[in-house]
């Protein structure tokens, strides 16, 4: 029966200690989580800032929802694109420095819409080999022919794009890698591309609202200018605290996506109160720099914690227990083994501490991970406790 061979497959899961898990929360997003009635503190979300259950934003939500209504009622080259769309496209732009800003439902339709709509069979796109799943599935939707370089790699990119015979090329890269959290080479990926003609795609997912001066995000944080050939993908569900993502660039670029992705033209608009809730977050994301101070202090706090942990727990040359040379809010402690990694991230579940345990195929084989998050509405005690309990169990 066809059914037995997935029921086989789901054993194999488990005994590999792949099974995933999910669990109902019982509290809004924030730092304090309760699950089955019991409170937990949570380094799990992606609400860098905090954003997610913040006042200012539960706000504009109401107020879009009693003057927009819910539902948008079609995609936005039909009727669905209302003017709250439209106000936060143009506050997008401007906040980026690009001509012009496309709004899509989430990161993932995004992604799918960018790459297919840039690049076709007989073109190329020169991927990092950490790119974020959905970058993965693009490149496949587009199918342009599939090169991957080494991790941050210029070198071996350079060398790729010297033999590519390809028509059209295009280089893509998560701006900051989603389980390991450090930066892409952007400057050094910027000059390949201007001196290849190829475009340049950047998944900005974890730096837009964090990196950079008033949080514009990892471009603003190497000082890079809103290059032509530059195609800017950022997310609204993770710093931003609400849900969506856009495209920026240079006007032909997005108008060419409006006209002939896919994943724009056949989606119903997102809801005009989360057009409504973004417009208020934008405004806090822009307007000082205190939630991102914070941030900051918890991550140095983090690092200072459990620097020395490795050492402690197996000599010198011990990789297990190693925070990863992250300069953003995610901080990957590598344990390696997938059994022990779930082990750990159970006994700190056990202190009330809800780590997530990132295995394969997230992550490379023998490389599974504590994905620490930490946000702007942690307090320092809350990493503490974190901190206190990793070296109890090292
Ligand atoms: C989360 C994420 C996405 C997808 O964004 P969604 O809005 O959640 O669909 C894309 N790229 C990267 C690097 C991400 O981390």
């Amino acid at each position: 029966m066809i059914w037995n061979e997935l029921q086989g497959e789901l054993e194999a899961l488990q005994r590999d200690g792949l099974w995933r898990q999910r669990r109902t929360l019982e509290l809004p997003c924030g730092p304090q989580a309760r699950v089955d009635g019991r409170e937990l503190i949570s380094f799990c979300s992606n609400d860098y800032l905090g954003l997610a259950n913040d006042p200012a934003l539960i706000e504009a939500a109401c107020a879009g929802a009693n003057a927009w209504g819910v539902g948008s009622g079609a995609s936005h080259l039909v009727s669905g694109h209302l003017a709250p769309h439209a106000v936060l496209e143009e506050k997008l732009a401007a906040f980026t420095g690009f001509p012009r800003a496309l709004l899509f439902s989430t990161g993932y339709l995004a992604n799918l819409a960018i790459v297919p709509a840039l690049v076709g069979r007989r073109d190329a796109v020169f991927a990092d080999r950490l790119n974020h799943a959905s970058l993965i599935d693009a490149v496949q939707l587009s199918r342009a022919d599939s090169q991957r370089y080494p991790h941050g790699d210029l070198a071996a990119l350079e060398r790729l794009l010297t033999a590519s015979p390809a028509r059209r090329k295009l280089i893509l890269t998560d701006a900051v890698f989603s389980m390991d959290g450090d930066l892409a080479p952007l400057p050094g990926l910027l000059a390949l591309a201007e001196r290849f003609d190829a475009w340049l795609v950047v998944d900005d997912a974890h730096g837009f609202g964090v990196l950079g001066e008033h949080g514009r995000g990892s471009l603003a944080h190497f000082g890079l200018p809103a290059a032509r050939r530059l195609v800017l993908m950022g997310t609204l569900g993770k710093a931003a605290g609400a849900a969506g993502a856009f495209v920026a660039g240079d006007t032909t670029v997005i108008e060419w996506l409006e006209q002939r992705a896919r994943t724009y033209i056949f989606t119903t608009a997102s809801s005009p109160i989360v057009a409504c809730a973004l417009a208020a977050s934008l405004d806090l994301i822009s307007g000082g720099d205190a939630r991102r101070d914070h941030l900051w202090r918890l991550t140095a706090q983090l690092r200072d914690g459990v620097s020395g942990l490795a050492e402690l727990a197996g000599g010198l040359a011990n990789t297990r227990w190693r925070l990863l040379p992250s300069p953003t809010a995610i901080q990957p402690l590598i344990i390696g083994d997938n059994h022990e990694t779930l082990r750990i991230a159970g006994a700190l579940y056990e202190r009330g501490l809800w780590v997530p345990a990132i295995r394969p195929p997230t992550v490379p084989a023998s490389s599974a991970r504590l994905r620490i998050s930490l946000t702007a509405a942690h307090s320092a005690q809350q990493v503490g406790r974190l901190v206190d309990a990793l070296r109890e169990l090292a």
